[in-house]
């Protein structure tokens, strides 16, 4: 196993960590620590905790965030229409192979053979031979008989069962609404707080993520969209939804229930194939490192797993209970970041750019030109000068090995972008003109140990640039600025800093 720290600064890995905040990591001093480890995104997982805690967290990212210079995505995951078995007599029961037990959608407390669901359409929606899976599958139900507020079903897979466990119906069209109300209370928080990016969980239709849009649009909010893919509908809506989406997370847990693990694999590839193909960033979820929630190193499958995610092409990787509430939170995150700067040193990484290419905006012209004149003129960095983020976000899907640098004077833009494959942000001072921009880009530049004098490096940009208008401009400028020189360490962006050991 690698014991040799790898000592590039952390903004040498291109693909983003996404690491759920939870008890092991929700303090001032876990957080800052967090993000020295490597985290980009925060997820913030919204089936636990109470609103104040969540409050509580998103403060002290954002300021941690500012004091290392570091932007950092706050993503808020909502729990969604998620169906669970309700709480038991003793906190548990033991469900025994081929024994008959009762499910019920009657607020009663659970004891053996009885297990309660807070799914009042169960009845409605099962018929004999249904297969109804526990726990994220570890134990499964066959339906035998169905009542108005009881089944029966068989118990095909035993073991213990305890409270709020999660029940799945593979291939059954529940007649669940898209967000619950506890959903709808938790984004009007989540917009209120100006959170980066809502995922949806149990997207299922089109339409679940334009109800998701109006309501943001409604709160005049920038927040974007995450759709999480795990049910066996929303593979059948893909291309769709991906349209609809901003970012897409392939969420492992639940979608290995509904399509049968044997088929994971493929239909993760497929998801994240299609997400490059339509230019939508892909974050690639759940017990990536999982044994590091108990041990300090992964198992040489998990290792694996990392790096295959990387190359089939995801943008961002998450981790879960490994980062919230695990025996290894920064070491799980350290972790995947070696991995992970390891499995991009391969080329065929890189510039995936193509004739076929349909360009279908000026900036996305821009884009793919900027992408191929720095593999051509050996360009040290493409900087993106970007409003929204927009054209930044398109560079970022060509995966030039040039770095991109995306530069505006919006911090809540650097925020949202931090999730985004490759892209580096550096905060503008306001500018009047182009030669203004290139003199703060050029001290940055070199300060933060991106570029030295004499490198060629790509601008993208709106002309003029007093109107902070769309890109519509490409520009090749070799770096001057004889008067600056590399920062000290401790005063560069944490980012740009030689890495520390955690
Ligand atoms: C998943 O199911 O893989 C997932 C990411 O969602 P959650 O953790 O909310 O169940």
């Amino acid at each position: 196993m690698q014991s040799k720290l790898e000592t590039q600064p952390l903004f040498h890995r291109r693909a983003k960590i996404v690491a759920t905040i939870g008890p092991a990591t929700k303090d001032p001093e876990n957080i800052e620590k967090a993000i020295y480890a490597g985290l980009n995104i925060a997820r913030l997982n919204f089936s636990h905790g109470t609103h104040a805690e969540h409050l509580s967290v998103i403060k002290i990212i954002r300021e941690k965030s500012i004091a290392l210079k570091a932007p950092v995505t706050i993503l808020q995951d909502l729990q969604g229409p998620k169906v669970r078995v309700g709480l038991f007599e003793k906190g548990s029961i033991v469900i025994t192979q081929d024994e008959i037990v009762t499910v019920t959608i009657e607020d009663v407390l659970g004891r053996e053979g009885l297990i309660p669901s807070d799914f009042k359409e169960l009845c409605r929606a099962s018929k004999p031979g249904v297969r109804i899976l526990l726990d994220d599958g570890l134990l499964e139900l066959e339906v035998t008989e169905v009542f108005e507020k009881t089944l029966k079903a068989k118990v095909i897979y035993g073991g213990i069962l305890k409270n709020r466990k999660g029940m799945n119906l593979p291939g059954v069209n529940l007649p669940v609404e898209a967000m619950t109300a506890k959903d709808k209370a938790d984004l009007d928080f989540g917009l209120k707080n100006n959170v980066d990016y809502i995922a949806l969980s149990f997207v299922r239709y089109g339409k679940d993520i334009r109800q998701l849009r109006e309501i943001i649009d409604q709160h005049k909010s920038p927040a974007k969209i995450v759709a999480k893919i795990e049910m066996l509908e929303a593979l059948e809506n893909l291309e769709e939804i991906i349209r609809l989406s901003d970012v897409v997370m392939v969420a492992r847990g639940d979608l290995a229930v509904e399509t049968g693990q044997s088929r994971l694999p493929g239909v993760q590839k497929r998801i994240i194939s299609l997400c490059n193909q339509m230019g939508k960033p892909v974050i690639t979820a759940t017990q990536m490192l999982d044994s590091m929630v108990e041990n300090p190193r992964p198992t040489r499958a998990e290792i694996t797993d990392v790096a295959n995610a990387v190359l089939d092409g995801s943008d961002a990787l998450m981790l879960s209970a490994e980062s919230a509430s695990g025996k290894y939170p920064f070491k799980s995150i350290r972790t995947m970041h070696e991995i992970i700067v390891e499995v991009e040193k391969n080329e065929n990484n890189y510039y995936k750019l193509s004739l076929e290419h349909e360009l279908l905006s000026t900036p996305a012209a821009i884009a793919a030109g900027s992408v191929l004149s720095a593999l051509k003129l050996n360009a040290s960095a493409i900087v993106c000068l970007t409003t929204s983020g927009k054209t930044a976000q398109i560079i970022s899907t060509f995966r030039p090995k040039a770095q991109i640098i995306a530069i505006t004077t919006d911090l809540d833009v650097l925020n949202r972008l931090e999730i985004t494959w490759g892209l580096q942000t550096l905060h503008l001072r306001p500018y009047e003109n182009l030669k203004d921009i290139i003199s703060q880009v050029e001290r940055m530049l070199i300060e933060n140990g991106l570029s030295k004098t004499g490198d060629r490096i790509i601008f993208t940009l709106g002309q003029p640039v007093a109107d902070h208008g769309k890109t519509n401009s490409l520009h090749v400028h070799t770096v001057g600025g004889e008067e600056f020189k590399k920062a000290d360490q401790d005063q560069l962006p944490l980012r740009f800093k030689n890495i520390k050991e955690i």
